[in-house]
């Protein structure tokens, strides 16, 4: 480093040094210097991203792309990250849980044994070791956890455990995006707790989600945690954590009144305003080239909610069924999926449906319908309805459900939407973005019977181990949270998350007085444990000042031939732009004092 000292004049070299030396518990200095330091930025949006956090990870070299949703992870990038690691794992360590680090690389027939290798389908990346033997990336690690603990664990007594890593999966996302948001190759936290009983199992799922909780919080995030479906893993019951943003990739149904959250594909509906119609003849009126429903509703001077749609789904694991619901509703794809027992719904194709129901497309019809009909609970309250005919042409006025045609079941299949009465307290409820964070589940024994993990009681049965499963993305989270708090300079990192807590701007480097008090400085700051980037280039204040704002540390300290004439020094916030001048003696004192504070929350 001493021959490397750049633009820093003899005199200062040794306060720098010593700067330079200081480290901290991870062993990392608390002081870089800018120059040399591996943060390749860009003056230009790149071309292929979508999201303004992925922008700006990039353009300042955070991450760099090497095949499609797979990434590097640059030096600013592993800062922050670590800084995450350390928040998540005080929070689990502190309620009890072990790290682990579990193999990336998994046997198949582990996952022949759950069953989840046709489940995950093609997001499961297989390959083939010199000896033919099947074998998959962990894209999460259920079975290999359970793996161990079957083996393992044997009594009621070696329980409750909790055991998480920190580890990279590999999921063949169909359509990788937004950077490390949706990666296929990323770092996920991933626990898995063990009881023995199902209460104990809603204890362990407790302290996780106070740990989510607490995690979440420390971030500095506006998050929501909300009711989940529990998609491809199953189970008894789960929450996701949201961070509250508008390009998140998930709705989520909020309640202002009592608070109810859901993810929308989750979320129950009480009710909501619907026609039912007085009841009428059922009556074949011509309505040609009316296939849909505004147009129809228009043609017949009728209300959008007072036509019936009728469409036909199909199932990876059932036969289809045709679902009706009011014509200005949306179906819920995983409502309709989970509540008829059937895996990836689809709408089907119009030549299916000409195939399986005879009926053209836009006139398909419950009367006479040779399959099960499902129709949203609303649709039972219906007097007269309008419906198809079957024929190409036609449609139905009056049609009443149960008189006109069959229902074989009345649920609850609707999108909630904004307005729609709370499942809980009944007040309009709002629409919120989100981009999911963490996941905690509660598996119950999915996988403890799938694998034959068991333990014996106390009076000598035996039993099914009851478990749980939490994960953090890593990457989505940094990701995240630049996706909240960013403004069109670049990054306004939140002081827990920020690579580095100060920038120290030298604005004239050849000047020795203005390099003596900016080492001075920083040397002072590395003292007080503020990790600080001193941004020693020879460069122009324009420069600088534009790199500060798009790197986003939280706090920036600019020395000027102007400001050490008067014993000062600049210091900017990032976050509100508010500049205060400071007296070189005492700034780092009042900058790690802000530092602290910004640190301090913690619930
Ligand atoms: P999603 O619905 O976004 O695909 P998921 O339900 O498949 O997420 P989980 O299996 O619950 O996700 O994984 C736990 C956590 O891992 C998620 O909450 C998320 O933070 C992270 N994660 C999942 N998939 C990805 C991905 N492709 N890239 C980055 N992080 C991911
Ligand atoms: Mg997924």
């Amino acid at each position: 480093m001493a021959d490397n000292a750049g633009a820093v004049p003899q005199d200062c070299r040794a306060l720098l040094e010593e700067a330079l030396s200081l480290t901290d518990p991870q062993g990392e200095t608390y002081v870089r210097r800018l120059s040399g330091y591996f943060a390749p930025t860009l003056k230009e949006d790149p071309a292929e991203a979508e999201l303004p956090s992925h922008r700006l990870m990039i353009r300042a070299g955070l991450i760099r792309k090497l095949a499609g949703g797979i990434y590097s992870y640059l030096p600013l990038m592993v800062r922050s990250l670590r800084k995450l690691e350390r928040i998540i794992r005080e929070a689990l360590n502190s309620r009890g849980a072990q790290e682990v680090l579990l193999p990336a690389v998994q046997p198949l027939e582990l996952w022949q044994e759950s069953g989840r290798d046709r489940k995950y389908g093609p997001e499961l990346l297989r390959l083939k070791d010199r000896h033919g033997r099947d074998f998959a990336i962990g894209p999460t690690h259920e079975e290999v956890i359970t793996d161990i603990i079957r083996r393992d664990v044997r009594s009621f007594r070696d329980l409750p455990l909790n055991l998480y890593q920190i580890q990279t999966k590999f999921r063949d996302e169909i359509r990788p995006r937004f950077g490390v948001m949706r990666g296929r190759e990323f770092i996920m936290k991933d626990a898995y707790s063990f009881d023995a009983g199902s209460e104990a199992a809603d204890v362990s799922y407790r302290a996780m989600y106070d740990a989510y909780m607490e995690i979440f919080d420390r971030c500095g995030f506006r998050f929501a945690a909300v009711e989940a479906d529990s998609g491809a893993i199953g189970g008894s019951y789960s929450h996701e954590f949201m961070v509250l943003a508008d390009s998140g990739e998930n709705t989520l149904v909020s309640c202002p009144g009592c608070g109810y959250t859901a993810n929308q594909e989750k979320a129950e509906l009480a009710g909501y305003a619907f026609t039912a119609g007085a009841e009428e003849e059922l009556t074949k009126v011509y309505t040609p080239e009316q296939r849909h429903v505004p147009e129809l509703a228009r043609f017949l001077k009728v209300p959008e909610s007072s036509i019936i749609k009728s469409m036909l789904f199909a199932f990876e694991d059932r036969g289809p069924v045709l679902a009706l619901i009011p014509g200005d509703r949306e179906i819920n794809l995983v409502k309709l999926g989970n509540s008829l027992g059937g895996n990836f719904p689809r709408l089907a194709e119009p030549s299916e449906t000409l195939e399986v129901t005879g009926c053209p497309p836009g006139f398909v019809t419950p009367v006479g319908a040779k399959i099960p009909v499902v129709a949203d609970s609303a649709v039972e309250k219906m007097l007269s309805g309008v419906v198809g005919t079957g024929e190409e042409g036609w449609h139905y006025t009056g049609a009443k459900p149960g008189r006109d045609f069959k229902v074989d079941w009345y649920l609850d299949i609707a999108l909630a939407e904004a307005g729609d009465p709370c499942p809980r307290c009944g007040k309009p409820v709002e629409l919120k973005k989100g981009i999911e964070v963490g996941h905690v589940f509660k598996l119950g024994t999915k996988y403890s019977e799938a694998l034959n993990a068991r333990i014996s009681l106390a009076d000598g049965s035996e039993a099914l181990i009851i478990m749980g499963c939490y994960g953090i993305g890593l990457g989505r989270t940094v990701a995240a949270s630049i996706e909240q708090s960013h403004d069109k300079d670049g990054i306004v990192w939140p002081m827990p998350l920020a690579p580095y807590e100060a920038a120290v701007l030298p604005l004239q480097t050849q000047n020795p007085e203005v390099m003596g008090k900016a080492a001075a400085l920083v040397l002072a700051l590395a003292r007080a444990r503020v990790e600080t980037m001193l941004d020693d280039r020879d460069e122009r204040p324009g420069l600088k000042f534009k790199d500060a704002d798009l790197l986003g540390l939280p706090l920036r300290i600019t020395v000027s031939e102007k400001s050490v004439a008067k014993g000062e020094c600049e210091l900017r916030e990032r976050g509100t732009g508010k500049v205060t001048m400071l007296p070189l003696e005492t700034a780092a004192e009042t900058v790690r004092e802000m530092r602290d504070k910004a640190l301090e929350n913690r619930p």
